[in-house]
């Protein structure tokens, strides 16, 4: 029974985030750890709701009235064992999470969202340094073999769950280490990739083997029982206007994944190396955002971030919660740090603290721009030195652009954050006969099975269309549950969504 005047006591508090001009010197995460107390605290305005719209909002079928109030009597290891009943790795959902849980929370109707997802993170960082986290070994070896092709949040949860029940599973990923798109695309100021060794490291000690650097063939495929495809959506989506092709744009991803190899001390430097220069981000997601917070970091002269859509008329209060839910004016971190000078007046202390020798003080701007269109861009011997653009406005909810409103912009590197097209359609997924619909999806039914190829399977992204790393997770335990029961004619493996169930916002 949760504490019933618990909101009345304790207001919305968060974590602070460390301050921008130290976070803008490194890679570290910016979340600082709570103050004693501060979870308890936020974890009692939960109000263990008769009818909780929490549990519509996460995909992942979390019981968050449940480890909310656990958490709240300083119960921690019964918490524990509720959220990892529903969830893999809340450690990546804890620091990752837009949390469509607090977007759906009653609390909000007229008061601010219970902190659902701080409360998610401090239990499973409190269950991991108790050691409470161990290795779930299986208790029998059903002898059957289970390929799972792609190692971002949907293989992995699809691994873990598939070993556990006892399969021998094999994960292959053709990047050189395991996480996908939470390794190689968000950056580390959002998520350290330690956290993904640590669970690496678990799952291994419970029998799933990962082979990187490995892009398997149909044929090496065709031992195994089943097959899960896990494979995302790479593609990226182009922006074709004139001058596209011009040195110095580049797609997001290629700059954000040489960042994390630096981070990964794979390399020295980027070969996209912002220091100096005029940014500009065409595209206002998340893969924009991420954009923007590692072009600061590294020191840009300048960026700007075009949105093609209108700035929300909508705050966060008049859209929370669910059925309203949720149109959100959403703020990343990142953009907490733009329009902030570097002056260089960090202090030496500040600086050696950091393990850092020196820092460039060259002044790093960082701004937003939305409804923002871009037409063309110009370049110099090959090199791109600006663009052309144009303000838009939503008539009868299609972009048209306004007339007069077109603006030149100078850039000298120009980063497309425009999202991704689809699945890879050609090699693996064409050789084993997996079919697309006319987004560029893999087609799979309700048991994310492919129509085409029985013994394959599809979760994640290249089923689903870019999503969350919340999704990805939910879809890869669904999809264990359904491998299992083809395997073994019954399953207790549990499922949350299927491919239909589309987020509440939708
Ligand atoms: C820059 C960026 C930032 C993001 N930030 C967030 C965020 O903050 N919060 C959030 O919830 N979501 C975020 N997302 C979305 C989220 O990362 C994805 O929805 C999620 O990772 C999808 O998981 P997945 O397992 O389906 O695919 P991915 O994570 O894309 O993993 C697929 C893996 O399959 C591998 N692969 C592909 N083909 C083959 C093959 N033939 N053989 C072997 N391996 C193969 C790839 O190398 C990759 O490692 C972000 C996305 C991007 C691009
Ligand atoms: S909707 Fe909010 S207040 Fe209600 S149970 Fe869920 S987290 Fe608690």
């Amino acid at each position: 029974m949760a504490d019933p005047h618990g909101f009345q006591k304790y207001t919305r508090a968060e974590p602070a985030h460390r301050p921008v001009p130290l976070r803008l010197l490194d890679y570290r995460e910016v979340y600082e750890k709570a103050p004693a107390g501060q979870i308890e605290e936020q974890a009692a305005r939960c109000m263990d709701c008769g009818v909780p719209f929490c549990h519509e909002g996460c995909p992942l079928g979390n019981i968050i009235p449940e480890w909310n109030d656990l958490v709240r009597q300083g119960r921690w290891k019964e918490a524990y064992d509720r959220l990892h009943a529903t969830n893999n790795f809340p450690e990546f959902t804890g620091r990752l999470c837009p949390a469509p849980c607090e977007g759906s929370c009653v609390l909000a109707i007229n008061d601010d969202a219970v902190t659902i997802k701080n409360v998610e993170l401090a239990i499973v960082e409190h269950a991991f340094e108790k050691g409470w986290v161990e290795p779930v070994k299986p208790t029998f070896d059903t002898g059957l073999t289970v390929a799972v092709v792609g190692s971002g949040p949907a293989g992995m949860a699809a691994a873990q769950q598939l070993t556990r029940a006892g399969h021998r599973v094999v994960v292959f990923e053709r990047d050189d280490r395991i996480g996908g798109l939470m390794r190689y695309g968000v950056p580390e100021y959002k998520m350290e990739n330690r956290w993904i060794d640590r669970r690496i490291a678990q799952m291994e000690a419970e029998g799933t083997q990962f082979r990187v650097n490995s892009s398997p063939r149909a044929a090496e495929l065709a031992l195994y029982d089943a097959i899960v495809l896990a494979t995302g959506t790479p593609v990226p989506r182009p922006l074709k206007v004139e001058g596209a092709d011009l040195d110095g744009i580049y797609p997001a991803m290629e700059f954000l994944t040489a960042q994390n190899h630096v981070n990964e001390g794979d390399i020295n430097t980027t070969p996209i190396d912002a220091r100096g220069k005029k940014v500009v981000i065409i595209g206002g997601g998340d893969t924009g955002t991420d954009c923007f917070g590692t072009a600061l970091r590294q020191g840009a002269a300048s960026v700007t971030q075009f949105d093609i859509r209108p700035r929300s008329p909508f705050t966060r209060a008049e859209t929370t919660p669910w059925p309203m839910y949720p149109n959100l004016f959403r703020t990343a971190t990142a953009h907490e740090e733009g329009d902030y000078l570097i002056t260089g007046d960090e202090s030496a202390d500040e600086i050696a603290a950091l393990g850092l020798a020196s820092r460039n003080p060259a002044s790093s701007m960082g701004e937003r721009r939305f409804a923002v269109n871009t037409v063309s861009f110009q370049g110099e011997q090959g090199h791109v030195t600006g663009l052309i653009a144009n303000q838009i406005r939503i008539v009868a909810g299609k972009r048209e652009p306004i007339e007069g409103t077109e603006f030149p912009f100078e850039a000298d590197l120009v980063l497309i954050a425009l999202g991704f097209s689809g699945a890879e359609q050609g090699g693996l997924a064409h050789d084993l006969g997996v079919t697309f619909d006319e987004r560029g999806r893999m087609i799979r039914d309700n048991e994310y099975r492919s129509p085409t190829n029985s013994r394959v399977y599809v979760a994640g992204d290249n089923g689903r269309g870019q999503s969350l790393i919340v999704w990805a997770i939910a879809e890869g335990r669904a999809c264990a549950a359904a491998v299992d029961a083809d395997l073994m004619g019954e399953t207790a493996l549990p499922i949350a969504v299927t491919p239909q169930d589309a987020p509440l916002s939708v």
